[in-house]
């Protein structure tokens, strides 16, 4: 009798588990269109010249050593990395007020949060209805339970702003609310400039604690301290706040798993408390992050040039995936009259096709497509080589 036999097969992962079954397909024109992983025109990963830039400075350098970070991380790492979201001349960074350490990129960042809430007292989270898959097992496993707030109308493709304040209005005060900072995932609806002001007031109103998700710093507008917009606008109103950081997307670090977790309170003493339970929240877990993605970070924002050069290879990707969106919708527009502007319409690296669950089962298994059984496709896997397989296979199963 096995010791181990009360453990039952698990399903694959919704997201990840779709690149298991990709690579076992022996299909020569299958696409991987579900997780979100910029590819080049080629299909190819990428490598930002400003990271391999970094890499070689780094190398080079005499100090190069393996020691372990200590459990906050990087401290040079988190002082830019926060700097990159509130902006470099933040009161509130300047006041001390914000309590900040490096994490295991925005899944880790998320979980800490978690902990730390279930630490602090609290027993519920609200997020977006939908909402990137993974934050609901992350904080359920945390111990929290997950409510959801109306954001997305399926029916129109569109953002139901009404009905989300309205949820809003609703939530218990002292609650916390997570936020996708920009270009939502899934839906790659955003809330407008104005919106956001409502929203925040909203929530001033009804004391609420925003909690950003900022996982694509960059590819909503290109411009990657711009879309750091809602965040700002929020501390300015004088939320105390709190962000989770990935650098993955926006950097091409996935696999190094850089990010980053911060917490704006009242004053340096309250920041100094609640860094001491970030830190005893770590420690237990996982002891200290990993150094050599937070120092290629560092080495771009610390530095003015590649940070430039970063900016503008940022802006780059964003609009390769922009140029796709406009391919997609056109092809797909060809000889038919179902309506695909949302494709447009929608920013960031995903598409929410509006394909159903039937669809993309079908995708996958007559054409060797995949994508999320929600209809993510992901712009960043869609090619000028590619676009008119897909849009012929999308038309094919929604004929
Ligand atoms: N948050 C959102 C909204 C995401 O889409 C993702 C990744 O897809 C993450 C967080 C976490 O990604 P990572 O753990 O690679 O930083």
């Amino acid at each position: 009798m096995s010791n181990w036999s009360q453990y039952e097969m698990g399903p694959p992962d919704p997201i990840v588990g779709l690149n298991e079954s990709f690579a076992l397909d022996d299909n020569p024109n299958k696409v991987n269109v579900g997780v979100g992983a910029y590819r080049s025109d080629d299909g190819l990963p990428y490598v930002l010249p400003c990271v391999r830039e970094a890499e070689k400075i780094n190398m080079s350098k005499d100090t190069l050593n393996h020691e372990y970070l200590g459990i906050a991380g990087d401290p040079n790492f988190v002082k830019l990395a926060l700097e990159f979201a509130y902006g470099e001349d933040s009161g509130v960074l300047k006041e001390g007020r914000v309590a900040g350490v490096q994490t295991l990129s925005g899944t880790g960042g998320l979980r800490v949060m978690g902990e730390l809430l279930k630490k602090g007292g609290h027993k519920e989270i609200y997020v977006p209805n939908p909402t990137w898959g993974n934050h609901i097992p992350i904080m359920k496993n945390a111990g929290l339970e997950v409510k959801k707030y109306r954001y997305y109308n399926a029916e129109n493709s569109d953002l139901e702003f009404d009905n989300m304040v309205q949820d809003l209005k609703n939530i218990p005060e002292k609650t916390v609310v997570l936020l996708h900072a920009c270009a939502h995932n899934p839906t790659g609806m955003d809330p407008t400039a104005e919106q956001w002001q409502e929203i925040s007031k909203v929530m001033k109103d009804g004391n609420l604690i925003p909690f950003f998700d900022c996982a694509y710093q960059g590819f909503a507008s290109g411009n990657a301290p711009k879309d750091a917009f809602a965040i700002r606008m929020f501390v300015e109103d004088g939320h105390n706040l709190a962000t989770v950081q990935s650098f993955s997307k926006n950097f091409g670090l996935y696999g190094q798993r850089v990010g980053a977790l911060s917490i704006i309170t009242n004053d340096e003493s309250e920041a100094k408390k609640v860094l001491s339970q970030m830190k005893m929240t770590i420690r237990p877990m996982y002891s200290n992050p990993p150094k050599h993605g937070a120092q290629l970070v560092s080495t771009i924002l610390g530095d003015k040039q590649l940070t430039t050069d970063f900016i503008d290879q940022c802006a780059d990707m964003a609009s390769r995936i922009n140029d796709m969106r406009i391919q997609l919708r056109t092809a797909l527009e060809e000889g038919g009259d179902r309506n695909w502007e949302h494709i447009t319409k929608q920013i960031g690296m995903f598409a929410y096709s509006g394909l159903s669950s039937e669809e993309v089962v079908k995708l996958r298994e007559n054409h060797s497509i995949y994508c999320t059984l929600d209809g993510r496709i992901s712009m960043a896997g869609v090619t000028t080589k590619n676009v008119n397989y897909i849009s012929d296979a999308i038309k094919e199963v929604t004929k």
